[in-house]
């Protein structure tokens, strides 16, 4: 594409606005990105606990809320991901269980790489840059009074910034571009619950945790619980907080309920012989959970038994204030052509990333989505402005 021809508007430079912006830059658009921070790619530097779990190479439907509306690019997001990272001088490291990160495990320095691509490239920053709304102007948008041919909208989300509404303050840009969103959850994060844990707080304990929707079994997660006292927490609950979330937003109204197996990494004969014992509780545990244990089978009446290997929890679902990763709900999907990522009714109005209404397991699926989405936004826009 001949330079400054056709000029391209990306308001946030997190994951997606920067994927975006290299695959555009890489063949000569004139691309202008405002970033409202000081700096690009500020949550991508603190992502996997400072190692940026950037894929999963394990991709189905059901890793994504509204996965079956994205189903068309689901064989493609992870390889995607990977040539991007590869081609921009990335290199790269798959665990065990398919989490992809930077082989220096350092998002930090992957982050600096593709900085430095994009001012290579000639890629116009505009740090500490907000942009409130935007204008019609023709088939274009003034941002900030500057005329573009072309938007893309990858404003992410306010997910760990405790300070900023969940709304990321834009809500008044999202509805000048008559962007419509769904209500905004925080997911990946501690599950609030009724019982008081405060007892127990801060035990760790390995166990298996399992969703239930009236009574039929959702999902499953083994690994240790961190109890808060007010909340569960640790990376399985974290995965629990979407299938909770995601299965709350279909039916309000279903009991969903969170239990726990204590003892989860015994076989039922392992479980008989030990619940044998003068007092399983006691011997099991340390005194603050079995203090606990204790109280909850007098108080619900449930048998040992059930105490050990089907404790049950009742969420809160509503917009805590606890640490939360992503933001479940965003733009409605019905306002956008998933096959382009543009607007249905403006086609020259790109929306990708976590801002969208799709948000995935913990794992990588995240990040991988945001690159994805703006790998294919800005493709778009090239094929349809070359020749
Ligand atoms: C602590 C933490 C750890 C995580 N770890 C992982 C992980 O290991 N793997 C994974 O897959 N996912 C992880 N995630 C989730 C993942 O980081 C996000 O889903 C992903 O970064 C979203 O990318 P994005 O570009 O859509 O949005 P964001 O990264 O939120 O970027 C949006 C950008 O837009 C800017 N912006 C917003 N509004 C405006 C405006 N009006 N004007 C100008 N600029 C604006 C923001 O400042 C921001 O820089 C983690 C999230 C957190 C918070």
């Amino acid at each position: 594409m001949p330079k400054d021809t056709k000029k391209i508007a990306i308001i946030g430079g997190g994951a997606s606005g920067v994927a975006a912006a290299l695959t555009l830059a890489n063949r000569g658009a004139s691309v202008t990105i405002f970033e409202r921070n000081e700096r690009l790619l500020a949550k991508f530097i603190t992502t996997g606990n400072g190692k940026g779990n950037l894929a999963n190479a394990n991709v189905s439907s059901s890793c994504y809320n509204h996965g079956e509306k994205i189903e068309k690019h689901l064989p493609y997001l992870y390889s995607e991901v990977v040539n991007f990272y590869k081609s921009h001088g990335v290199a790269l490291f798959l665990d065990e269980v398919g989490r992809l990160y930077p082989y220096s495990k350092n998002a930090k320095a992957s982050a600096s790489i593709l900085i430095s691509k994009l001012e290579d490239l000639g890629v116009d920053i505009r740090l500490n840059t907000n942009v409130d709304s935007v204008s019609k102007k023709g088939t274009g948008f003034l941002v900030n009074n500057e005329y573009f041919d072309y938007l893309i909208l990858s404003v992410g989300s306010s997910a760990s910034i405790s300070s900023v509404p969940l709304d990321n303050n834009n809500s008044t840009l999202l509805s000048s571009l008559a962007l419509e969103t769904t209500s905004l959850v925080p997911v990946l994060g501690a599950i609030k619950v009724k019982e008081n844990l405060f007892s127990i707080e801060n035990e760790r304990r390995d166990i298996s945790m399992s969703l239930y929707k009236d009574g039929r079994l959702l999902a499953t997660e083994i690994g240790e619980v961190h109890f808060r006292k007010n909340a569960l927490s640790g990376v399985i609950t974290f995965i629990i907080s979407s299938h909770l979330v995601w299965a709350y937003k279909i039916d309000s109204k279903a009991k969903h309920d969170i239990r726990i197996n204590f003892l989860s990494s015994m076989s039922e004969k392992e479980i008989k012989e030990v619940l044998k014992l003068d007092n399983p509780i006691r011997s099991l545990f340390s005194e603050r959970i079995a203090h606990y244990l204790e109280g909850r089978m007098k108080k619900d009446k449930i048998s040992l038994s059930n105490t050990l290997t089907n404790l049950s929890f009742t969420p809160i679902i509503k917009n805590g204030a606890l640490f939360n990763h992503v933001t479940n709900g965003g733009v409605k999907l019905e306002l956008i052509d998933l096959d382009t990522l543009s607007s249905t009714k403006d086609s020259h109005l790109f929306v990708v990333g976590e801002v969208l209404d799709i948000d995935g397991l913990c794992g990588g699926y995240n990040l991988m989505f945001a690159i994805y989405s703006g790998i294919v936004a800005a493709r778009h826009i090239l094929t349809e402005v070359v020749n």
